[in-house]
């Protein structure tokens, strides 16, 4: 993989090369990704599905082609099962909204954990909140690792759903959704898994992890924004109500009745962001060619190398320190502001995250006010991680 591949990576910052490790909040795209943009918009574009005439017909197959691509790339039984949505955020919401009409009632509990993203958190919450059930929260070590004792302890005949990240964006914890849904679908309870921050670092096979919804977003993983995806096992998306009305979601509307369209198109009501989708058929191209097992070998490389480097920085404190990780790096320097940090690091070029990642409860979990994070892609180097921890050592003294 060469870094020249992605046109944003030979930008100065200040006078320096960018040296982006911000890939937990999006990833830059490579070239193929912005061709298949630019391809569509110049030789394609046209509103698909409802069409006869040559574009809206091609636009429509190279749509459901990119279906079939993500339906193979997590192993999805049928691809009726992969429904595009704008990310992960809706992707969850769609679930929370619809499963919980269906079946969450008054008295009933879901259970997250308690180092999810807010996206994965607050749609719980407000479900939980207009049908009177409550949310329980599974309990997580100092070193970021989840408490699967605690999580059979909350789990009980009035649980109606578990929902848990695959990899936590701040903690960097890879958790072991497998088990997770071993243990719920012994008390004949579904698991959504936030598949957010694991797609584009560990190969997925929802068939293989048995769970009943997986959602993710295309711009973590080379993909443009506004597309993402929401996986969901048949037997569910068949019995849940649609989330939103409109296009393409309907068989039949009369003034007095709507009867809804099959799986997948239940659930994508209105045009979709078609070029967009086949940006994500081109990352996943891009994905497979490198490798996705690959792909997050090169990054715990760099993330040990970092790890191991980033020791030698007066007052470094790390959060998040499970022995199953990704390429995810939370730390505080001393007592310094992660903004004082992030500020700092960005005058020399390097792009890092700070705040509390929309895990809030993870901070207060900690009690600090944020991290910094740096987090890894494919097209990252050894020799960004020493100028990354070079930085950090130069910017050290001025923040004690
Ligand atoms: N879940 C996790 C674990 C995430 O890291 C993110 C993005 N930071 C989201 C959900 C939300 O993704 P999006 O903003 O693309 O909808």
């Amino acid at each position: 993989m060469q870094q020249s591949q992605f046109p944003i990576l030979q930008s100065s910052v200040y006078g320096h090369p960018l040296i982006y490790l911000d890939n937990a909040a999006t990833t830059q795209k490579p070239q193929s990704v912005i061709d298949a943009l630019t391809s569509y918009y110049t030789s394609l574009n046209s509103n698909i599905h409802r069409g006869t005439h040559y574009l809206a017909t091609a636009a429509t197959e190279r749509f459901e082609e990119v279906r079939r691509k993500v339906q193979s790339f997590i192993g999805a039984a049928d691809r009726a099962e992969v429904v595009f949505t704008r990310g992960t955020t809706e992707s969850i919401n769609l679930v929370a909204s619809s499963f919980s009409e269906r079946f969450v009632g008054e008295g009933d509990n879901v259970i997250v954990s308690a180092m999810e993203h807010h996206s994965d958190m607050v749609p719980w919450q407000m479900a939980c909140e207009s049908k009177g059930a409550s949310v329980r929260y599974i309990p997580f070590s100092d070193e970021g690792v989840l408490d699967l004792g605690a999580f059979e302890r909350l789990i009980d005949s009035h649980t109606r759903i578990v929902a848990v990240n695959h990899v936590s964006n701040t903690l960097g914890t890879v958790n072991p959704v497998g088990g997770i849904v071993r243990i719920a679908h012994g008390h004949g309870v579904p698991v959504l898994v936030d598949g957010a921050q694991a797609v584009a670092h560990i190969p997925v096979d929802v068939q293989a992890l048995d769970c009943d919804f997986y959602c993710f977003s295309g711009h973590k993983m080379y993909a443009p924004m506004g597309v993402g995806v929401m996986y969901g096992k048949r037997r569910w998306l068949d019995e849940m109500p649609p989330y939103q009305g409109g296009g393409e979601m309907i068989k039949e509307v009369t003034l007095e009745k709507t009867t809804y369209n099959e799986l997948p198109f239940k659930f994508e009501a209105g045009t979709p962001s078609v070029g967009d989708v086949l940006g994500l058929g081109a990352a996943i191209d891009f994905m497979l060619a490198e490798g996705v097992a690959n792909i997050g070998r090169h990054e715990m490389e760099l993330h040990d190398y970092a790890v191991e480097l980033m020791r030698t920085v007066p007052g470094m404190r790390f959060i998040g320190t499970a022995a199953e990780k990704a390429a995810v790096v939370s730390f505080l320097v001393g007592e310094a502001h992660p903004y004082d940090v992030g500020t700092l690091l960005d005058k020399l070029g390097v792009a890092v995250r700070t705040g509390h990642h929309c895990t809030q409860p993870i901070m207060d979990r900690y009690g600090i006010p944020g991290t910094v994070r740096a987090s890894f892609a494919v097209y990252n180097t050894l020799d960004e991680v020493e100028a990354f921890v070079n930085a950090l050592k130069r910017i050290a003294p001025m923040l004690m």
